[in-house]
């Protein structure tokens, strides 16, 4: 295959990060993760005094970054610590961001760009199989009870109590599932997971699978 799309979409914490990390090693693929770019937009404008509500200031400091960042694989100049991006405030503040129209059109054509200047990729987000690359080649929906996916963020980042991490991913799942401009819903192709009694090892094989199965190669 020459150009291959990978799309990964599914609710907070099931599984997307550590199992495109997994294929994008084995498979020897570009890794793109389209959350941070939303994520980094809420820190921002949390860190600029911003309100996630004024959609206009909020579309001109998405232009301001991407202005930056012509030329750049990643958006927006300047180290971001992983902390930083996911610290409590910004997990309230992105799905508000994430809801404005003509962000995500800005964000939608970045990925696109960054996708297309590396002709193999896998992509993570909420929407990457149904708006951003609704003809990918391969497209899979991840997902596992709150419970569950609770319980995996606790053990991936450490810290939170419990419950206001439950409450946290319920909160998030509500405002990406219901957001009029591309809610979190499976592609009707996706190859649909549910890992919530799998160990993140044997969805990557069952990932690795289809995708030799499509005509993905090991190289
Ligand atoms: O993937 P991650 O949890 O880092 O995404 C953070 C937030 O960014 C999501 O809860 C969602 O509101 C938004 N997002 C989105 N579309 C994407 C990726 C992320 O709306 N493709």
């Amino acid at each position: 295959m020459d150009s291959v799309v990978i799309a990964v979409d599914g609710p907070a914490a099931a599984g997307k990060t550590t199992t495109c990390l997994a294929l994008s090693e084995i498979f020897g693929l570009q890794y793109i993760e389209s959350g941070r770019t939303y994520r980094i937009l809420a820190f921002e404008a949390l860190r600029r005094g911003i309100s996630p509500e004024d959609r206009p200031s909020v579309i001109s400091l998405c232009d301001e970054l991407i202005e930056q960042s012509r030329a750049r694989s990643q958006f927006a100049v300047g180290g971001y610590a992983p902390q930083d991006l996911r610290s409590a405030p910004v997990n309230v503040t992105v799905s508000t961001v994430a809801r404005i129209a003509e962000l995500r059109v800005r964000v939608t054509e970045l990925v696109r760009t960054w996708a297309a200047a590396c002709a193999k990729c896998v992509v993570e987000g909420r929407d990457i199989g149904t708006v951003v690359f609704p003809a990918a080649s391969i497209k899979f929906y991840l997902t596992a009870t709150p419970e569950v996916r609770a319980g995996r963020r606790i053990a991936q980042e450490g810290g939170g109590a419990y419950e206001d991490v439950l409450r946290d991913v319920l909160r998030r799942d509500r405002a990406d599932m219901s957001r009029e401009v591309s809610p979190l819903v499976p592609a009707e192709d996706a190859v649909m997971i549910d890992t919530t009694e799998l160990p993140l090892a044997q969805v990557v094989d069952r990932m690795v699978s289809v995708c030799e199965s499509r005509g993905v190669t090991i190289p």
